[in-house]
């Protein structure tokens, strides 16, 4: 079984804030220079990514398309 990871087109981020509100893990923080996903705190539980204006946001396997965090 793959593992999966949260990933971020960060062209496609307006940095709304929207996912940081939904998440329960505090596992997204808006900062200065961008989103940035922690993913150690991340349950892949799919709230930000249903949040997000601008489907920036994916749960994906990893490794499928370089990730920026
Ligand atoms: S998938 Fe869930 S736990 Fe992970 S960052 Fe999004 S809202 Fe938070
Ligand atoms: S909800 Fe989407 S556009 Fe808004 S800050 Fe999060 S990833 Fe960026």
């Amino acid at each position: 079984m793959s593992r999966s990871e949260l990933t971020l087109s960060v062209e496609a981020c307006v940095d709304c804030g929207l996912c940081v509100a939904v998440c329960a893990y505090d596992a997204l923080v808006l900062r200065g220079t961008g989103l940035e996903i922690i993913h150690n705190e991340c349950v892949l539980c799919d709230a930000c990514v249903a949040a997000c204006p601008t489907e920036a946001l994916a749960i994906e396997p990893v490794g499928s398309r370089a990730t920026v965090s």
